[in-house]
């Protein structure tokens, strides 16, 4: 495997050289656990879970650390127990539950490691007394800030000069920094807000030395990728960039750094902020978490993706079609050292999913035609390979195709009605019969009788 990606950093797509060749680690900035998420932040996640799966089949499950953290201390987070009447640690203990609910639901695997920033306060409290030590940090008001005029480089990751920072949203201006660009390591936090003793007072961190301390504690002071979406190169990333480099003396801190773009509704990026957003949760109820994922992987990942339920529906579609030829294939065995090598070709291009599912529809096409027995066995091999590196096509057909929704019938009641069916036709009551197949139709429910007796699929 030859796998090219996308570097932020150098502007330009470079093949993946992993610092050390039979181990990978990758850290992804993982959610602010204040509410339930929305599918613009399922975003990441699920391509970062593509990217982790095609390092685990080049590198083995073993010799890939994927880390995603948790941030569980922050200001939303403070605000929304307050708001919500609740203690902080109910409200991350729910959240974070339903965040790893949902990701599951859209087929992504837990990371490696999923560290929680308060798991490591103490950390944070030495790396930020480094920065002091170095000089390149200051205490002023119960703050500490980083000076970014100690790092001469400050900047380079985004590729932003100086008048386009302070300009640019989220640069706080305050009157104890030296330098309008300067941000928060440290912060002073009053009597009924969570806080931890410091050198510096009570206080709690800022978000960006979170991620700096988190990726140190489980991926050493230089790793190979950094991910997240695109809103987080300037000023996440980059203040991440100069704590780290600053505090370990390196010059590089992550190798690589892979972007997602936005998640859109009608062109605008989706977020609560916005409120143009749609919960995870609420999507679910509508289609099943494959659709959605599927959907997901329609645009290339750096390319703005539109959210719209035509989209579902359109995924939902070629879904049925994947299945409905692994159905067809349900006589043979699958060769299971078929690889799909298309799809896998089009994944290792920066990570193009677009491509990679035209190969696998293209898969699912040559499978409807063949008759030969051994290729039948081979293609069905192939398309579950491709499908397990992409994430889908992972149930039985048979239980995609009787998947519950929220708002349909349920399949408890459709067997129900099938053995009613199948009385109304023993005693000869063809009407009864007729009427609930053409019931179950209307509702989007398809009968086959064959020799097995009546099965049912949802279309
Ligand atoms: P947040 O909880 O806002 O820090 O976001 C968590 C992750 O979701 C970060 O990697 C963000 O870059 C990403 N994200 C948030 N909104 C979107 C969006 N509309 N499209 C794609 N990624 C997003
Ligand atoms: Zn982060």
């Amino acid at each position: 495997m030859t796998l090219h990606i996308y570097n932020t950093a150098s502007r330009q797509k470079e093949k993946f050289v992993p610092r050390d060749p039979k181990n990978v680690g990758m850290y992804v900035c993982g959610p602010t656990v204040w509410d339930f998420a929305h599918i613009g932040n399922a975003r990441p996640v699920v391509i970062f879970d593509i990217l982790a799966r095609l390092l685990r089949i080049e590198y083995g499950n073993d010799h890939v650390n994927y880390v995603r953290n948790i941030t569980d201390v922050e200001d939303k987070i403070i605000d929304a127990a307050k708001a919500n009447g609740e203690s902080i640690d109910d409200l991350t203990t729910r959240t974070t539950e339903a965040f790893h609910e949902d990701m599951a639901a859209l087929g992504a695997l837990p990371p490696n490691r999923e560290p929680r920033a308060t798991e490591h306060i103490e950390d944070m409290v030495e790396m930020i007394g480094t920065l002091i030590g170095k000089g390149h940090a200051y205490e002023a008001e119960g703050h500490v800030l980083f000076d970014v005029q100690s790092m001469p480089t400050y900047g380079k990751l985004s590729g932003r000069n100086r008048d386009d920072m302070i300009a640019g949203a989220r640069v706080e201006i305050a009157p104890y920094k030296k330098d309008p660009a300067d941000f928060v390591l440290w912060k002073p936090s009053t009597p009924d807000i969570v806080g931890w003793d410091s050198p510096w007072g009570r206080g709690r961190p800022g978000w960006h030395i979170e991620c700096s301390v988190m990726s140190k504690a489980e991926l050493g002071d230089t790793f190979d990728i950094h991910g997240g979406g695109r809103d987080l190169i300037f000023p996440h990333h980059e203040n991440e960039v100069a704590q780290s480099c600053c505090a370990h003396g390196e010059e590089t801190f992550a190798q690589y750094w892979v972007h997602n773009g936005f998640l859109t509704v009608e062109g605008e990026k989706m977020s609560k902020s916005l409120g143009n957003f749609r919960t995870v949760r609420e999507l679910l109820a509508e289609a099943p978490g494959e659709a959605l994922r599927l959907n997901m992987l329609s645009a290339h990942y750096r390319q703005p993706l539109d959210w719209t339920s035509d989209g579902v529906k359109q995924s939902k579609t070629n879904l049925d079609r994947l299945y409905t030829s692994l159905q067809s294939l349900s006589d043979v065995d699958a060769d299971l050292d078929a690889v799909a090598s298309d799809v896998q070709a089009a994944l290792e291009d920066d990570i193009n999913t677009p491509k990679a599912l035209t190969a696998l529809y293209a898969l699912s096409s040559a499978a409807n035609k063949e008759t030969d027995p051994e290729s039948r066995a081979r293609l069905k091999g192939k398309l579950l390979s491709g499908g397990k590196m992409l994430g889908v096509l992972l149930q039985e057909p048979t239980d995609w195709f009787h998947n519950d929704t929220d708002d349909g019938i349920s399949g408890d009641e459709i067997d129900t009605l099938i053995a009613e069916r199948i009385q109304a036709k023993a005693d000869k009551n063809y009407a009864r019969s007729d009427e609930i197949r053409d019931n179950l139709k209307e509702q989007g429910i398809t009968l086959e009788d064959g020799a097995g007796g009546t099965t049912w699929k949802r279309v």
